[in-house]
């Protein structure tokens, strides 16, 4: 199954609420064969209307953070843990999170990238498997069979408080040292990967 057939197969999913009160389902985005995964929360308004995440104020900041570290937006693949709006973008429910998890999971054996940067709260709990704040695990990787998972603050914080724009850049910096360092995933095959869940 390609990426495209799998959107096609989900994208009228009524495995939760959300699916009445959303314009469509926003699938992901990017290359896929992406070495670097993204992975936010939701998608907001923009995002419900145009069907592609982090293309809001948000995504706008993301594009310049990735320019900042010299990674193109093209390079790489985004997707969230929910794939439909949550009204008045409140956050996810944890029956939302479930239902749509095994989406996230089949899009990450589908593209097997070697890094997966969780943005936020919600899919560092998520892909790290454990209830630890983001502010605790930030900027550290972690490997989980295939891929790493690197916990970072998402951009949208720096978007509620100017005060946390150093640390999200920071972040962004942490990144492109790790991308520099080489480091590759101990194990290479996408079947020790499913194991994991
Ligand atoms: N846009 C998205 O697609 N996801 C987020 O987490 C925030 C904004």
């Amino acid at each position: 199954m390609t990426l495209p057939e799998f959107h096609a197969q989900i994208k009228d999913c009524q495995k939760c609420a959300l699916a009445a009160s959303r314009t469509q389902v926003v699938f992901g985005d990017g290359n896929p064969h992406a070495e670097i995964m993204f992975v936010g929360e939701a998608p907001g308004y923009h995002e419900d209307r145009q069907g592609k995440p982090f293309v809001g104020a948000a995504g706008k900041l993301l594009d310049q953070l990735l320019g900042e570290i010299g990674v193109p937006r093209t390079d790489v693949y985004i997707a969230n843990v929910i794939k439909c709006r949550p009204p008045d973008n409140r956050n996810p429910r944890a029956e939302e999170v479930e239902s749509c998890k095994p989406y996230l999971l089949t899009q990450i054996e589908m593209i097997h990238p070697k890094v997966i940067c969780t943005l936020g709260n919600f899919s560092t709990q998520l892909l790290l498997g454990t209830k630890v704040g983001i502010t605790k695990v930030r900027g550290q990787p972690f490997e989980k069979g295939t891929y790493f998972v690197i916990p970072m603050l998402h951009p949208a914080a720096a978007l509620h408080r100017d005060s946390l724009l150093a640390a999200v850049k920071e972040d962004f910096q942490n990144l492109r040292k790790f991308l520099d360092s080489g480091v590759q995933p101990t194990s290479q095959a996408p079947t020790d990967q499913l194991s994991l869940f």
